[in-house]
Order: structure tokens, then sequence, then C-alpha cells
């Protein structure tokens, strides 16, 4: 059996984090895991600059209800879904991508919870497990499955590394160039031959 595991943010959705920075004009708000591979680090940075500028998760979730997935990622998805099972791990918060993940005929999605205090103020943030994406192809693994992964950053490294394959796309050049083993892809067309490429089951 086989299962595609998909990264979320920049793959299929805009960057949340980036679209909010430009809203609201907060430069250092554009920060990514591509910036800042630690999670935690770029976290705390994150809900200390929304601090200091007063603004709070009602501010994010009004911004993330104008996006819209990837100029075809939803074709893409549905492509992928009538040929493998599909999971989402994702970097994000449940409270953030759910409007998306309604644009995206809601995929199976495992990601990390917020906390948020009655007046909006984002107070901390719970991740699910540590290298939560490696983890849960691992174990995804324990369960028989092959895995094929796709991702288009730092923090999408150790799953495509612990994935039976591994696919870039949408990566920038520095990640590309430190990790030369995995196909790198900037269209969903040749994303899509990648999978296939990699599939045991539907191998072109
Ligand atoms: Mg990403």
């Amino acid at each position: 059996m086989e299962l595609a595991c998909l990264d979320l943010e920049g793959v299929l959705i805009p960057e949340i984090w980036i679209a909010f920075a430009e809203k609201t004009g907060i430069e250092e708000l554009k920060a990514t895991t591509r910036d800042i591979p630690d999670y935690d680090v770029l976290m705390t940075q994150r809900l200390r600059l929304l601090r200091e500028h007063n603004y709070g998760f009602n501010e994010i979730r009004e911004v993330i209800g104008e996006l819209d997935p990837l100029p075809g990622a939803l074709d893409f998805l549905n492509w992928l879904r009538r040929h493998f099972q599909v999971v989402i791990l994702s970097d994000t918060f449940y409270e953030f991508a759910m409007p998306l993940m309604e644009k995206l005929g809601h995929p199976t999605l495992l990601c990390h919870r917020l906390e948020v205090a009655e007046d909006g103020t984002i107070t901390n943030y719970c991740l699910r497990q540590p290298d939560p994406k490696r983890q849960a192809v691992r174990a995804f693994q324990l369960l028989n499955y092959r895995c094929i992964a796709t991702g288009d950053s730092y923090n999408d490294t150790t799953m495509l590394q612990q994935a039976d394959a591994g696919i870039l796309i949408h990566a920038p050049r520095n990640v590309i160039e430190e990790f030369p083993q995995f196909p790198a892809v900037h269209d969903y067309d040749s994303l899509r031959q990648e999978f296939l490429k990699a599939s045991t089951v539907h191998g072109a």
C-alpha cells in the first residue's frame, strides 16, 4: 500500500505568515522555516512580534479567510487522491488551516494546535510532537505503508529522508542545493510525473 504525504504551506496553499506580513507590513513576520529552520525559535519570534504589534488570532483568521489554494492545487490534490491515500503533514495549526482545508475538500490533516485567549491573544502553541512529519511517516511505515512525500522547505527534509521517496516542489535554491538527492520540481504536472515515477503501484 502506498501513502502520499504532503506538506501544506508552499505546496498547496500560500504561506499564511507571509500573507499576514504583507497585509500588516511587518517585515520580520515574513521569516519562515526557509529562513529559520528551528520551528520553536521561529514561532517564539512570531508570537513576540504579534504581541508587540497588538495583533491576535482574529486578525490572522481574517487574512486567512481571503486566501485561496495555489492555482492548480485543488486539481492536483484531486488527482493524487484518486491514485493514492493522501495525508497532509503540516507545521501549521488547526485553528488557522480549517478555512483553507474546506477549499481543498477536507483532506486528512495532521498538524499542531494554538492556545487562544478569549480576547483573541495567541497565548501559546502546542506542537504535536518533536520532528512531527518524520515521526508520522515512520508510523505509517510501521503500518506497512510505503510513503512518498513532498514538501518545499527545511521543515520537510527529515520527512523526505524518512519517506521511501521524497520530492521537493517550489523549493528555494538553497534547499535544492543542500538536498540534491531529492528530485526538485516547480509545477504540479512535473509533481504528478514524480509521484508516478516513485510509485511501485502506478510506476510509469
Ligand atoms: Mg511548506
